[in-house]
């Protein structure tokens, strides 16, 4: 059975535009929940410790570089086929790739400034989660 949670961040691209209302209201009009959520701004250690599963790709440098360059809001969401779901409410990494009115179509900058990050399975999912939320952070 498909998992019910997932793990975002508005990425700092979309922060600085002012576009983190925006694309919650997306987010919840597509049934998403909120079950934790918080502004903050990752050092480029912790950066390179989020990203570590792709250390060995050529944009590691320039990926935490800049999710380290402003702040971001990181968020556990949940509804059913949570990680499925905001996959494709967000769309393709790369924006020229992504779908007409997914959410990185209408606000990522380019393939790496791409608004959003939406887990890509449901242990990622927890493994994101825990990464910024304890449980007392947790609404449900
Ligand atoms: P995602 O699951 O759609 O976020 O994509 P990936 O897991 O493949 O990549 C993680 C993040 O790295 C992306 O969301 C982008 O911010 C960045 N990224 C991916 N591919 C590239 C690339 O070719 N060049 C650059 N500069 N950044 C990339």
């Amino acid at each position: 059975m498909a998992g019910n949670r997932t793990f975002t961040m508005i990425k700092p691209d979309a922060f600085e535009a002012g576009n983190t209302g925006a694309i919650f209201k997306m987010i919840e009009a597509a049934g998403f929940n909120i079950v934790a959520m918080k502004a903050t701004r990752l050092t480029p250690e912790l950066a390179g410790k989020f990203y570590a599963v792709h250390s060995e790709r050529p944009f590691y440098k320039d990926l935490c570089a800049y999710m380290s360059s402003g702040p971001i809001v990181a968020a556990i969401l949940e509804k059913a086929n949570a990680v499925e779901d905001f996959r494709t409410l967000i769309g393709a990494t790369n924006p020229a790739q992504a779908a007409e009115g997914t959410i990185r179509k209408i606000f990522a900058k380019s393939i790496e400034a791409n608004a959003v990050h939406g887990s890509d399975s449901d242990e990622n999912a927890a493994i994101e989660g825990n990464f910024f939320f304890n449980q007392a952070e947790r609404v449900r």
